[in-house]
Parts: C-alpha cells; sequence; structure tokens
C-alpha cells in the first residue's frame, strides 16, 4: 500500500533525541557491563570509531541476556521532554515523522507505537531459545543507512529533500542531517554541532516546532 502524500517529513535519531536514554547501555545493564558499553557507545557518538564495528562489539557484550529483560528496559525508557507536542504539531500541519535508530527494533517498535511515529527502521538483534546470543541481523543501520531511509521516506511520501528535517546527536546522524534540508544537532556532540544547520540548544524537542515549514 503507498504510503499517503505528505507536507513535509520529520527524521529522527532515536537514542538521546527522541528518547533521554541510550538502549544499548540499558541491554548492557542487564549483562552487568553498563558502563563499560556506556563508554564505547560515547566513543562512536563522538565519531571516533567506526559505528558498525563498535555496534556489533558493544551488542557481543549482550550474549547470554533473557529476553525476558526487554521489559524491564522498556520500563527504564523516558521520552525527550517535548516529544509527544512535537509529533502532535507535525500531524496537525500535514507532515509525517520518522524515526530511523541505530538501535533496536525490540524496544523501539513499542516506543515508537506509543508516541504516534508513522514510520521507523532499527536493527534487529538474534536470539535463540529466547536468549540474545550478542549478534545483529543483518546489515548494520549505520550513518548510510540513516540517510538512505530519509531519501526513501521521502520519495514515498511524496516530499521534496528540500522539505525533510533531520533531528539528532551523534556522528552517525549527520548524512542524514547533511541530506535533509534542515540538519538540526539536538542534545549533540561537539562534531555533530559543528556541522548542523541549526543547533537546538535546549533538551525540549518543541523548540522544534516553530521550525516547521
Ligand atoms: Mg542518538
Amino acid at each position: 500500500m503507498p504510503a499517503p502524500s505528505a507536507r513535509f517529513l520529520v527524521v529522527l535519531d532515536a537514542d538521546s533525541t527522541l528518547i533521554r536514554n541510550e538502549v544499548i547501555e540499558l541491554l548492557a545493564d542487564e549483562a552487568g557491563r553498563g558502563a563499560e558499553v556506556a563508554a564505547a557507545t560515547e566513543a562512536a557518538m563522538r565519531g571516533e570509531v567506526d559505528f558498525a564495528t563498535s555496534l556489533r562489539s558493544r551488542v557481543s557484550v549482550l550474549a547470554g541476556v533473557p529476553t525476558s529483560a526487554f521489559a524491564r528496559v522498556l520500563a527504564r525508557i523516558e521520552p525527550t521532554p517535548g516529544v509527544r507536542e512535537l509529533i502532535a504539531a507535525a500531524h496537525a500541519r500535514g507532515g509525517r515523522v520518522g524515526v530511523v535508530s541505530g538501535g533496536f527494533h525490540e524496544i523501539l517498535d513499542a516506543v515508537a507505537t506509543d508516541l504516534g511515529v508513522d514510520i521507523w527502521r532499527a536493527n534487529r538483534l538474534v536470539t535463540d531459545s529466547e536468549t540474545l546470543t550478542g549478534t545483529v541481523d543483518g546489515a548494520i543501520v549505520d550513518a548510510g543507512a540513516k540517510e538512505a531511509a530519509l531519501r526513501e521516506w521521502a520519495a514515498e511520501s511524496g516530499v521534496p529533500i528540500a522539505r525533510t528535517i533531520a533531528i539528532g546527536d551523534g556522528a552517525n546522524d549527520l548524512r542524514m542531517m547533511a541530506a535533509a534540508g534542515l540538519g538540526l544537532a539536538f542534545n549533540a556532540k561537539p562534531t555533530v554541532r559543528a556541522q548542523a544547520d541549526l543547533v537546538i540548544e535546549r533538551v525540549d524537542l518543541r523548540e522544534v516546532i516553530p521550525l516547521l515549514p
């Protein structure tokens, strides 16, 4: 079924943008290795290491975590202030809202549904007998995949790329931010702030509403 046409498209990163958390860190807590994975995630978001290589290494820490941990992780997710207002405002003005994440469908599916996001894409964790194997299924959603999702969703929504907004905090968001009509650094790392069209200073997504086309 073709997607409905939209007036504009907003694409958000998930971890530290749509939500306050980094889901990989919450999952690693379940393996007792949260601090170590948090440090590795920080380096990846600053752009110091290859994202896909780093993600595979961080996910390997999750081997043996039971899928029952997903419910505990979900309970710890904190939506970013203003996210519901931003999504409602985008919809009221005829916009479509997407989320593309280097995190995981296993958590994002419930969060995106709850927040009223129209479309989303993330990595999938491999499980065996209700236990994480510590591997990712298929190609990693990295910076290139984020840009591809933005372009694909804009095309299928009949939205010219000039009428897209991409919002992110990490180095893996830079390609989609550069491709979008407007690239917004939100709660962002210094390298991301330096390359964005605009920097949102307050951690409140309502700041984006006046920028909607
Ligand atoms: Mg992020």
